[in-house]
């Protein structure tokens, strides 16, 4: 058994990673277990945009990870919410609220070159990779022993507090006994980038059809990220469909805002659910991240609310006697609890809503969307989370401190 460390992150993907770069900072001892090898990235960093809120900038920026961005970021200046056969449409600008932009679009990819680059430079962290998590003994003179596997095979690694940031089917929440609710939305993504007559000028479209969502997101490289949410059943026929009629069908769902969409890239898919663990706290041990709570995509808050998860901690960790305090991880599932559940509310909600084919719903669903155009505080509302300054925000997300 290598040195006890102070804590144990399992899953190096986008929560576990910027988490260890958060606690660099605290001078703990660090640990972090990666299924994937030094030299590959792990597969969560491919072609998806991400949506990164204000709030998630300000945090990446402080923390020096936006500064090793190789590749230009697409700020988002306006959102535009439409949906298809209805004459209600909600259009929020950055600059009504004195803001440059709401966020700005970030390729996974980049993002994991980035974040790669920001490890390498801390100083207090062990990684471990490749090695996969097996299981976890029980907690003995407070520490948790945690059993990996690598090159060499079996071994035991030991820790005060124990991360599971190991993604949606977390094998440390299994182990932990901490039961998810899931949900299969029957919906599958299609991601990919295109080229459109009018290069990307800072405006996010986000359009609702019977059959699902659609969403064009500003990139930085003169790109359109595009998001295509199709019915499970036809997710095969429209993913082999070949580039022209690809193109077409998303030109029906979008409709001409951008122009005539010219060029595609690969296509990437991704079915659809939610999964939300029971608890997010167990002896010696935190779920963060996918693992506590994946989301549907559509509102793009899936690794946003998963780093405030991260921030949160690392500042229930500033200064603690030992990491692993049962009062400590009671502090920070009550910090979460609102953050969590009113996202979870808006992304499950605005995933019901805008994908429910009744017709009786239409006329709602317009008034909904008029309404909000209308009202400032429902606006507020929906910006206040698109920048992810909700509830409790951690401290390195506030403007001042970035
Ligand atoms: C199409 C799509 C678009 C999205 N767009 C947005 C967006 O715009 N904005 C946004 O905020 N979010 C978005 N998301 C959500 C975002 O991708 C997730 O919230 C994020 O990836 C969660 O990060 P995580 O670190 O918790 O889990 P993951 O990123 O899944 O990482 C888990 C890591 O754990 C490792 N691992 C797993 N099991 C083991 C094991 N046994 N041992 C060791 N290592 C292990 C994996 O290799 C991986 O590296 C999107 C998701 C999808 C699918």
């Amino acid at each position: 058994m290598t040195e006890p460390h102070d804590v144990l992150i399992v899953g190096g993907g986008l929560v576990g990673a910027s988490l260890a770069i958060a606690l660099d900072r605290l001078g703990l001892q660090v640990g972090l277990v990666e299924a994937t090898p030094a030299g590959r990235m792990p597969e969560v960093f491919d072609q998806r945009n991400l949506s990164f809120a204000a709030a998630t900038v300000n945090a990446l920026t402080a923390l020096g990870v936006m500064a090793k961005l190789r590749a230009p970021t697409g700020p988002i200046r306006r959102i535009h919410i439409s949906r298809q056969g209805d004459f209600g449409r909600v259009r929020l600008d950055a600059a009504g609220y004195g803001r440059d932009s709401f966020g700005q679009v970030v390729v996974a990819r980049d993002f994991g070159e980035a974040l790669e680059a920001r490890l390498a430079e801390l100083v207090n962290l062990t990684r471990y990779r490749p090695a996969r998590f097996i299981a976890l003994d029980a907690v003995v003179a407070g520490m948790r022993t945690v059993r990996i596997e690598d090159d060499h095979g079996e071994r035991e690694l030991s820790a005060r507090l124990v991360v599971a940031a190991d993604g949606t089917r977390s094998q440390v929440r299994q182990a932990l006994g901490i039961d998810a609710q899931q949900h299969d939305y029957q919906q599958t993504l299609l991601v990919a980038r295109v080229r459109a007559d009018r290069a990307p000028d800072g405006t996010a479209y986000e359009r609702f059809c019977d059959d699902g969502p659609t969403a064009l997101l500003p990139r930085g490289d003169r790109h359109w990220g595009v998001v295509h949410g199709v019915a499970n059943e036809d997710a095969d026929a429209v993913a082999a469909l070949d580039e022209a009629a690809w193109l077409q069908r998303l030109q029906q769902h979008i409709g001409w805002r951008v122009g005539r969409l010219t060029a595609s890239g690969e296509r990437s898919a991704y079915p659809i659910v939610r999964v939300v663990a029971d608890r997010l706290v167990a002896e010696r041990a935190v779920l963060l991240g996918n693992a506590a709570q994946t989301i549907h995509p559509i509102g793009a808050q899936g690794f946003n609310l998963g780093l405030r998860d991260a921030l949160t901690l690392a500042e229930q960790l500033a200064g603690a006697q030992d990491a692993g305090d049962q009062a400590l991880l009671a502090a920070y599932a009550q910090r979460r609890h609102e953050d969590r559940e009113r996202t979870l509310a808006f992304s499950d909600g605005l995933a019901r809503l805008t994908s429910n084919p009744a017709i009786l719903l239409k006329p709602l669903r317009s008034l909904g969307l008029v309404a909000v155009d209308a009202h400032t505080s429902l606006q507020s509302f929906l910006v206040g989370g698109a920048m992810g300054f909700r509830g409790d925000v951690p401290a390195l997300c506030r403007e001042e401190v970035a």
